[in-house]
């Protein structure tokens, strides 16, 4: 059984009158261990995609399971917690709260868990390590660089040990420097650490480093790519 399995799935969007079709059958699969590169145009429906998978948005018919579990199923606050969990997110502009220090920021979604003080600590020491911010965990984002902000929400996204990590144009923002970087971090989170990565990015470094590209145009994938030394999916 794949990791996330996406069969047959419609979805559309209601504006004013007017009704967009972003997927009229979709399906897909992700296998557990998996590293694979999004691509598409704008408006092709790639981000959708992640948030169906990570049920921040329902089909309007169809079925995402992750983990055998119907993603559209939960409630409110099942999902909540079963997205602590299972997944972590890393959106193109970081999300970090100004307010909060990258120690604080990274041990958010483990107060969702019933972690006490110091076990938070010690996984949060352990994923800003990770990252290579260790010397950072008292510092407020805007102390940091655009790429050691993406780490530290890289950090965050991998504090609860997900198996599935969803990045949406993660170096969007980021030079060629801190771009690279956050690659190699990937690769290994998926080489060595055995998480299974979904990547949206524009970026043709990062459909290299994965081990396979997905093409979407208008809701359909129309190109699958298996590149030199991955795995199909
Ligand atoms: P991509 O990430 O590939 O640029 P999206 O998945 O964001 O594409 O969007 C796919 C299509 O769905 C676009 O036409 C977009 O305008 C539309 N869309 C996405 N989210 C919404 C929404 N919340 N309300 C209305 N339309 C939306
Ligand atoms: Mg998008």
């Amino acid at each position: 059984m794949a990791l996330v399995e996406i069969r047959d799935v419609y979805k559309s969007f209601r504006r004013e009158a007017q009704s967009v079709e972003v997927y009229t059958g979709l399906s897909i699969d992700f296998q557990e261990g998996s590293f694979t590169a999004l691509m598409g145009p704008s408006g092709s429906g790639k981000s959708t995609l992640l948030n169906l998978v990570a049920g921040l948005d329902k089909p309007t018919s169809g079925s995402v399971r992750v983990g055998g579990a119907e993603v559209s199923a939960m409630n409110t606050s099942q999902l909540a917690a079963w997205r602590a969990r299972t997944i972590g997110f890393v959106f193109q502009s970081y999300n970090l709260l100004p307010v909060l220090t990258a120690h604080q920021n990274v041990e958010l979604p483990l107060l969702l868990t019933n972690l006490g003080k110091k076990d938070r600590a010690e996984r949060v020491a352990i994923a800003l390590g990770v990252v290579g911010l260790a010397d950072r965990m008292d510092h407020y984002p805007r102390q940091l660089s655009g790429g050691q902000e993406q780490r530290v929400a890289i950090a965050r996204a991998i504090v609860a040990d997900p198996q599935l990590i969803l990045l949406d144009e993660p170096t969007g923002q980021l030079d060629a420097k801190s771009s690279e970087d956050v690659l190699s971090l990937l690769q290994r989170l998926n080489g060595e650490f055995n998480k299974t990565v979904i990547v949206v990015t524009h970026d043709a470094n990062a459909a290299e480093r994965a081990k396979t590209t997905l093409h979407l145009e208008k809701g359909v994938l129309v190109e699958r790519q298996a590149m030199l030394g991955g795995a199909t999916p």
